[in-house]
Parts: C-alpha cells; sequence; structure tokens
C-alpha cells in the first residue's frame, strides 16, 4: 500500500473523530443548557418570624430580561380544609437573580397547618407583572414543608455563595389580599375529588338544574351598571379582561375602561371586580 493511501485514510480517520468529537460536544453543551439553563427556585430559611418566606430566584437575565416583582403562594387542598388558599405579594424589582425573604402574613402559617396539607398541592409562582411572565414550581404538601423547615441556606448565604448583589429591603410596596377558599372537605373513601363526572357522587348532582348556580341555587338577578372605573393600584394581571373584555382593556401598565363599554351585565362585571387581586375596580349600580 502506498504512502499516501495510508496517509489519507489517517487523514480521513482524525475528520470523522474530529466532525465525531464536536457534534458529542455541542450535544453536552445543549444538554447543561437545558438543565442548568432554567429558572431556579430555592427556598430558603428565613431569619424572621415564621410567617417570613424566603427564597432564592436565579434564571440567565442577559437572555431573558425580566422584572420579576412578585411571589405567589397558592394551595390546593381538595381533601382538607381551607380547600384553597392564594396568597401574593410583591416586592421591589429584581432584574436579575435575586434571593429575599418577604412577609406573607398568618395565611403562611395558616397553609402550613392546612389540615390534610400533605394531601394538598402548593404552587409557588414567581412573576413579573410587568412583563407578564410567570414561573411556577408545584410541588407536594410534605416536599413543600420538608424545603421549608429543612432549609439550610439563608437569603445572605445563598447571595454570598452564588456572588449575587445584596438588594437592601424586602418590604413589599403593594400588600395584595390573601384569598381564602373553604368549602366542605371532600367526604371519605379516599382522596376523591367530588366532580359531577366521578360516578361516586354522581347522586350528589344529579338534581342540579343546568343554568343555576352550583348546589341548585337559583342564578342571581343581573343589573345594569352606572358606571365603573379603575382606582389607582392595578397590577395588570388581566384578570378582569379574561372576563369581561368588551369592558375592560389592559395595557402594558394599567387597566382601562373601554369607550362606549357595555353597561348591562352588572353582573359580570361584579364577576370581575371580585377577581380583581386589588380591589382596584368599582362600580355603581344603575337606578
Ligand atoms: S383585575 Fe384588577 S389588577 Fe388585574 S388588570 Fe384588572 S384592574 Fe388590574
Amino acid at each position: 500500500m502506498s504512502t499516501s493511501v495510508i496517509a489519507m485514510g489517517v487523514a480521513l480517520f482524525l475528520v470523522i473523530n474530529l466532525v465525531v468529537g464536536l457534534a458529542a460536544l455541542s450535544l453536552l453543551f445543549g444538554t447543561f443548557e437545558t438543565i442548568f439553563g432554567k429558572p431556579k427556585l430555592t427556598l430558603l430559611r428565613a431569619t424572621k418570624s415564621g410567617n417570613y418566606f424566603a427564597f432564592g430566584f436565579k434564571w440567565n437575565s442577559a437572555k431573558e430580561p425580566m422584572a420579576i416583582d412578585v411571589i405567589r403562594l397558592r394551595l390546593f387542598n381538595p381533601w382538607g380544609t381551607p380547600t384553597q388558599v392564594e396568597m401574593a405579594k410583591s416586592f421591589e424589582v429584581k432584574r436579575s437573580s435575586f434571593a429575599t425573604e418577604i412577609e406573607m402574613g398568618p395565611a403562611f402559617i395558616d397553609l402550613l397547618g392546612a389540615k390534610n396539607f400533605d394531601l394538598a398541592l402548593v404552587q409557588v409562582e414567581v412573576s413579573s407583572s410587568r412583563d407578564g411572565v410567570n414561573f411556577s414550581f408545584e410541588m407536594k404538601g410534605p416536599k413543600f414543608r420538608r424545603l421549608v423547615e429543612g432549609a439550610n441556606l439563608t437569603v445572605a448565604e445563598f447571595l454570598s455563595q452564588h456572588k449575587l448583589d445584596v438588594i437592601k429591603g424586602s418590604k413589599s410596596p403593594i400588600d395584595i389580599p390573601m384569598r381564602s377558599f373553604i368549602a366542605d372537605t371532600v367526604p371519605g373513601r379516599g382522596p376523591m375529588l367530588k366532580v359531577a363526572t366521578n360516578p361516586v357522587f354522581a347522586g350528589d348532582f344529579s338534581a342540579a338544574p343546568a343554568a343555576a348556580g352550583a348546589a341548585g341555587v337559583p342564578a342571581a338577578a343581573n343589573f345594569k351598571v352606572a358606571k365603573v372605573w379603575i382606582e389607582p393600584g392595578c397590577i395588570v394581571c388581566n384578570a378582569c379582561e379574561d372576563i369581561y373584555k368588551d369592558v375592560f382593556e389592559v395595557t402594558a401598565t394599567t387597566c382601562l375602561i373601554r369607550p362606549g363599554a357595555p353597561l348591562d351585565d352588572g353582573l359580570r362585571v361584579q364577576e370581575a371586580a371580585e377577581a380583581c387581586p386589588v380591589e382596584v375596580i368599582k362600580y355603581t349600580i344603575a337606578s
């Protein structure tokens, strides 16, 4: 075999190795990006009293610029009481990875002490009210309790470990009211949801009129609205527009009443006002 053929064989072998090596490296970095590039929530040890919630949130702010400013905790507890709890607090805007400690109020203690908490689901949502971005982390009650009560790192230690800037102040500029929904717990026989399609509970729903409210409560009479307006403090959550977009228009910074909005469906206006987490939707009933 001539020397040139051997040299070509060696060159070809090296080129193939190079291509395979590069492909493997790019796959590896792609996997790293997928695994480690995702926003990450870490529950931390609160240094203040028991209703403080401490957490760290890391994301690639160069790749995904955002103004994070709301933490929301939700409890879904169909097999205990309260059935559902939602609490949210806004805080100073953070534009890069951060850690903070927020006072959630007494409802946080109630959440941890809810009956049948171990069967419940807890959702921690870190969001940007300005950019309309939400990052949601869900876990079972026992895991949430374990992470909260077993957290080792404090906010200061987390910031120092990740070489993050200390951002002073965790005082909430807006207190968003806590909402709690209490209903009867589902009766025995294991964790089953009381829904109309569940044959175990079919009898409970058979007499319910189709168009009326739940459990046979007659539908409320509608009414006309004389005036509807938005007071300062809207956090642009979009709830009102989702409910009644003919009336409410949510912009990047606030909510507006559309010119010429229909005012004859008072029940929907009322529903939007009740859904507003900061209770800034006001209206008067036409006489
Ligand atoms: S529901 Fe309330 S806070 Fe949300 S966008 Fe409408 S007015 Fe603003």
